[in-house]
């Protein structure tokens, strides 16, 4: 048996058409049954949703054998014990820093002022202005990163930009550009070794799928 973690969401809809080549069809609609262990057309194979922080950590202790999970998630999670075989290209977006068009974000880089910065990815966001010589306070949020400035707990935050959108609708202004961020393939160690074929398998068509116009 290949269990396979995803999670809800963008990650799921985008790895269906990996799996299609892949010959997997998953049997359930994650947003119609409330199951959280999904059948699909291969007995050998079965799909667990887990929160997308989690991904990781499923894979890392066997939970689940190969999972799909963000670079900004695999970064905050540190990767270890985990095979990442493949970049999917899926769930594209990046990890910026905004802040409100009133706080001039340059300006205090410069003087080199303290800021502070709410955001659920606080390595990223350590490492990006420790590089950088900034000083910052990180607060750490689990959601709703855009509040932070608006009810002046924090100067700027760190978070994920596909459109911006969310950012326009809260009057924040991208400041920088950390990262791009897509979805990996991640296996478990031991896993790859007790079941290489049928993983392989997995990795192959998944590959080939990705050079595939879509
Ligand atoms: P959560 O349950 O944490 O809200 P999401 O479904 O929003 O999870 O995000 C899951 C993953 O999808 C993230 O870790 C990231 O890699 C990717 N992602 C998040 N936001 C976007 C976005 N706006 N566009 C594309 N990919 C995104
Ligand atoms: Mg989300």
């Amino acid at each position: 048996m290949i269990t396979l973690a995803l999670s809800k969401g963008r990650i799921f809809d985008e790895t269906l058409p990996l799996l299609a080549a892949a010959g997997i069809e998953v049997l359930e609609d994650p947003e119609k049954s409330r199951k959280l262990i999904l059948p699909t057309n291969q007995e050998g194979v079965r799909v667990v949703l887990v929160r997308a922080t989690d991904v990781p950590t499923y894979v890392e202790y066997g939970g689940a054998d190969i999972g799909v999970t963000g670079k900004d998630v695999l970064i905050e999670h540190g990767g270890a014990g985990l095979y990442q075989p493949l970049d999917l290209q899926i769930a594209q977006c990046h990890m910026a820093v905004a802040a409100p068009a009133g706080f001039d974000y340059q300006k205090a880089v410069r003087q080199g002022s303290r800021i502070t910065v709410a955001t659920k990815y606080t390595t990223i966001a350590r490492n990006f202005f420790a590089e950088k010589g900034v000083h910052v306070d990180l607060i750490k949020l689990y959601g709703s990163m855009e509040l932070a400035p608006l009810t002046g707990m924090a100067d700027a935050i760190v978070d994920l930009v596909s459109t911006g959108k969310t950012l326009k609708a809260n009057n924040l202004v991208e400041v920088e550009h950390i990262m791009d961020i897509s979805s990996r393939l991640v296996v478990n160690q031991a896993a790859l070794k007790l079941k290489t074929a049928a993983i392989r398998t997995i990795i192959d068509a998944f590959a080939q799928a990705m050079h595939q116009p879509a």
